[in-house]
């Protein structure tokens, strides 16, 4: 069965003063909210540099092993060499061997410099990744304090709100879809979150611009939805006729 115009405007009526319960409840967390998550943000930025460095620091460790590796097989061919070098038959032998060895005696004094240059840097990455990792700490006991400051607050209206979401949702199904998008997009739209209002003092209760009285005759009966020329909010009731709901 479809519903009338009055009963669709008493519905909003009852959603916009649920909402605004559900508002006032979300203000008393503050910027807590805000906070938590841009703390998480910053965590995660900050792990995901953690790791980074992790990485570069295992890849310069594979990079000096892979150079001391070389340096092994080196020995091993110099002191071949130098075997080699007791039993050469001629000078020209003998000196070719000494400027094969004095190559690979480069070779590793050259892997020697770049295992020190990748120490170096391992060292670098550790400076910065102790600064993070304490920094990350400080923040983790950040969003620890602030989790436990907004679970406080939230629990103290916890009953409240799950109360008033029932209850939203028992109303919202009297409203057409429609209807109800238009309406949240008014309440998205407007500073103080109300979307449907009466008319008070002959003046719309959302922007306070005056309502001419022959419109508000017609608001009166409550046979179409109007909508307040200025601003747009639903204009449900005028003052004298039904008083302005009280919030809780
Ligand atoms: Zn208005």
């Amino acid at each position: 069965m479809e519903n009338t115009i009055a009963q669709k405007l008493d519905a909003l009526l009852k959603l916009q003063e649920i909402d605004s319960s559900l508002d006032e409840i979300l203000k008393t967390r503050g910027d807590l909210p805000e906070e938590v998550r841009d703390l998480e943000d910053e965590i995660v930025g900050f792990e995901t540099r953690l790791g980074k460095f992790k990485s570069e620091i295992a890849n310069l460790n594979t990079e000096i092993d892979n150079f001391k590796n070389a340096q092994k097989e080196g020995e091993k061919l110099i002191k071949k060499y130098k075997d080699q070098q007791m039993n050469v038959r001629n000078n020209r032998e003998y000196d070719a061997i000494t400027k094969e060895i004095e190559l690979q005696e480069l070779d590793m004094q050259l892997a020697d410099k770049k295992i020190n240059e990748a120490r170096a840097r391992i060292r670098l990455i550790e400076e910065d990744a102790n600064r993070a990792e304490s920094i990350l700490n400080e923040r983790n006991e950040d969003l620890k304090a602030k989790k436990n400051e907004l679970s406080v607050i939230t629990s103290e209206s916890e009953s409240e709100e799950k109360a008033l979401s029932a209850e939203r949702e028992k109303h919202a199904k009297k409203i057409e879809e429609r209807l109800l998008k238009s309406y949240q997009k008014i309440r998205d739209n407007s500073l103080n979150g109300l979307a449907v209002v009466h008319v008070q003092r002959g003046a719309c209760g959302g922007c306070f611009s005056i309502v001419p009285p022959q419109r508000q005759a017609d608001i009166r009966e409550r046979k179409k939805l109007i909508v307040c020329e200025h601003c747009g909010r639903i204009l449900a009731d005028v003052e004298s006729v039904q008083p302005v709901h009280q919030r809780r």
